[in-house]
């Protein structure tokens, strides 16, 4: 393995904060990232790294890689695009023209997530100049906050059908705050029909069941913390987000409907999220002989409930344990999980085509919302931990 000590060198935090703030001053709220994909091939074209552009002209995504006859590929996976801006008076600057101060930059799209592009498209100048054996691409995404249907998922289409070659390793460089990001939470969705029996409220009291009163205790059995934990992602989550009944103003509804949406930990299933329910609902209608519930979801053609499952890459696969040695040669500190309440990220989709994925990324605050920033120096931090890995992964 070839020492990082050079390359760690050539990593020039005004380079990494330029970039992004042209790739932060051209707008890329999903659906209209062209323009910004277009920036971001013409900046690794300058590099003199080859490119490729899949899917739709309107949507182009970008894929650039170096070495590609190299034996081992390690892929960098950001998006382009970003949320659009919500209320532009909670701004205290236009979101898009960013400002450095200090240590932040400020702008949509700095923390979430077109600085750690820009930290990726200077890492691949980097590795071009080291000349070293290991195949390095960038998968340039739009499309991540709605689905991915448009961006990272056509890059594994084309994977399948042999139009694109596979990484072996995949890094996502979404916000981590410089930790490792191994497992996601997974989801399932279901609703919940509380009975009832309806009648003409007069009669409430002796002869009406009232669904909406049953569904108000078990909606209290369920909106609690669960205890559980996993050590790569922490707990899971569980809340009720819709609620649906009654039909007339005079009438005792006699169905209410609630939606949940469970996030799933390593391990859990529909079953085991439909048994923790059961025993939360039979201990709250406990007494009751009017208590009456069932769940209702999709399920697939063998019958069985449809579900995403959590998704992981054990941390001591090879490119965890390279990751992990990463950032000790780089920040010279021990490796942590990113064990946090975040959402998901195009990792799962890696994932579940069977490519070892990992997350590492910068810190910064406000994603989604106004003021959104990133601290730079984790940017650089996150330059050096890539530049590190290029290194671990080289033979
Ligand atoms: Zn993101």
């Amino acid at each position: 393995m070839p020492s990082p000590d050079k390359a760690l060198t050539l990593i020039d935090r005004d380079e990494i904060v330029e970039l992004s703030k042209q790739l932060i001053r051209v707008p890329s709220v999903t659906g209209d990232e062209k323009r910004v994909v277009l920036l971001a091939r013409d900046t690794i074209e300058g590099l003199g790294v080859e490119t490729r552009l899949h899917g739709s002209a309107e949507r182009p995504v970008l894929t650039a890689t170096l070495n590609p006859e190299a034996e081992t590929l390690l892929a960098f996976n950001g998006h382009l695009d970003t949320v659009p801006i919500a209320s532009r008076d909670a701004w205290e600057t236009d979101p898009y023209d960013p400002q450095l101060t200090g240590n932040t930059l400020t702008g949509r799209g700095s923390c979430d997530m077109k600085s750690a592009c820009a930290v990726m498209i200077h890492v691949l100048g980097i590795a071009k100049r080291q000349r070293l054996p290991l195949g390095v691409s960038l998968h340039l995404v739009p499309d991540e906050e709605k689905g991915a249907n448009r961006g990272t998922k056509i890059l594994l289409e084309e994977m399948a059908k042999g139009n694109l070659r596979r990484p072996d390793h995949v890094v996502i460089g979404e916000k981590s705050n410089l930790k490792l990001r191994v497992a996601e939470r997974g989801g399932w969705s279901f609703k919940i029909r509380f009975r009832g029996r309806a009648t003409h409220t007069a009669y409430a009291r002796h002869e009406g069941i009232n669904a909406i009163a049953k569904a108000s205790r078990g909606v209290l059995a369920l909106e609690k913390p669960i205890d559980k934990w996993h050590p790569w992602i922490g707990a899971p989550v569980i809340s009720v987000n819709s609620i649906q009944a009654g039909t007339a103003g005079n009438q005792v509804p006699d169905e209410c409907t609630i939606g949940v949406d469970r996030r799933l930990i390593p391990g859990e299933t529909p079953d085991t999220v439909a048994a923790e329910v059961t025993q939360a609902l039979d201990e709250a209608g406990r007494g009751d002989p009017d208590w009456r519930w069932e769940i209702d979801a999709p399920k697939d053609a063998e019958g069985k409930w449809t579900y995403t499952p959590a998704s992981y890459t054990e941390p001591d696969t090879p490119l965890g344990k390279a990751l992990q040695s990463s950032i000790r040669t780089a920040l010279g500190k021990e490796p942590e999980l990113f064990v946090e309440w975040a959402g998901g990220t195009d990792g799962a989709h890696y994932r579940s085509a069977g490519i070892p994925t990992i997350g590492f990324g910068p810190n910064g605050e406000h994603m989604h919302g106004p003021n959104e920033l990133v601290y730079v120096d984790t940017l650089v931090a996150q330059a050096r931990v890539y530049v590190a890995l290029l290194h671990a992964l080289s033979p």
